[in-house]
């Protein structure tokens, strides 16, 4: 088996390279390292089913020999850098799903698109299910990226129903774990460094709006059975345990022993959604799949990286 991970030096996607090649693939990994790095990827340098290809998947891109898989995992993905890089997010989801789509197509291969709770934009139904249509706000701070995502599912969708490519989409919902960038601006990576570091933890808001964490583990093992199910509509992959950001922010300090942080309240950016959780009945159903880690588990996890990372 031949798999390609566009983005695939990323959070996310440098642990779905990792899987793949224990599964035994030959991996490709695509990644112009715009929000990725090679750090992420540098204990699978030497590994002989592994290569790096340093390209931005927004232009064309060709490929020798045959390609079973390809997993399109490429976009900046927290607020902070997609509000830093609007231009080639709106690329990344358009330009590049339709050149990851031709290599799919092209080749044959099953195509797998990371798309995103941020589809559902702020919810007015709760917990989300894969029908609800979303509440997105297409000229907001996050328009590049819902649009981009509502783009990629779309020309998905197009490249099933007319070419009839073998497609898949996966829908995730917040994830953390090992490999998170530290200055990315997520809420867990800021609350970890901040508590770490003895600053303040900044809690945007009231820290009433709520947010559903999945550790990564989790994430790639639904997205692994998602590949070899036989679905073409979106599943949501997160963990459905859904707490405030203020209660993740007071469980952070509780986790991280001496800290001497305190919690400050900072505005709230806008169009934030206020309520996150996945209904996972579908993942349930059709893949067999729930999360395993619960979020205590998946912190201390977490925090042993992050106290490397700081
Ligand atoms: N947030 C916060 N403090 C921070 C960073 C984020 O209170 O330092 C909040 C943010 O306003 C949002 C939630 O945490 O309500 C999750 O934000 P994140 O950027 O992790 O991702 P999102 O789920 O909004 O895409």
């Amino acid at each position: 088996m031949r798999t390609v991970i566009t983005g695939g030096a990323g959070f996310i996607g440098s642990h779905l390279c990792e899987r793949f090649l224990a599964e035994g693939h030959e991996v490709l990994c695509v990644d112009n390292l715009l929000t990725g790095t090679r750090r992420n990827i540098e204990h699978l340098a030497d590994h002989p089913r592994f290569r790096f290809i340093e390209h931005n998947i927004s232009e064309p891109i060709e490929l020798e020999g045959s390609v079973d898989n390809v997993l399109h995992f490429a976009s900046p993905a927290s607020p902070v850098d997609y509000l830093a890089h609007p231009i080639p997010t709106l690329k990344v989801g358009s330009l590049g799903t339709h050149n990851a789509l031709g290599l799919a197509k092209a080749k044959d291969a099953r195509f797998l698109l990371a798309s995103t709770s941020e589809v559902y934009g702020d919810p007015e139904v709760h917990p989300q299910r894969e029908d609800y249509w979303g509440n997105v706000n297409p000229i907001g701070p996050r328009g590049c990226y819902d649009e981009a995502k509502r783009f990629a599912e779309a020309i998905t969708m197009a490249y099933h129903r007319y070419h009839g490519v073998k497609t898949r989409i996966v829908r995730i919902f917040n994830t953390y774990g090992p490999r998170m960038r530290l200055n990315d601006g997520r809420v867990l990576p800021n609350f970890m460094r901040q508590a770490l570091r003895g600053e303040p933890i900044t809690v945007y808001g009231e820290g009433q709006q709520t947010r559903s964490f999945c550790y990564v583990d989790d994430l790639v093992e639904g997205i692994f059975r998602l590949l070899h199910a036989d679905f073409s509509e979106p599943v949501n992959i997160g963990n459905p345990s859904e707490i405030t950001v203020l209660q993740l922010a007071q469980e952070i300090i509780a986790l991280v022993a001496g800290t001497k942080s305190q919690i400050i309240y900072e505005d709230l950016p806008q169009d934030d959604p206020r309520r996150r959780k996945p209904d996972i009945t579908r993942a349930r159903e059709l893949l067999g799949w729930e999360p395993k880690v619960d979020r205590s588990e998946g912190l201390r996890r977490s925090l042993e990286y992050f106290q490397g990372a700081v």
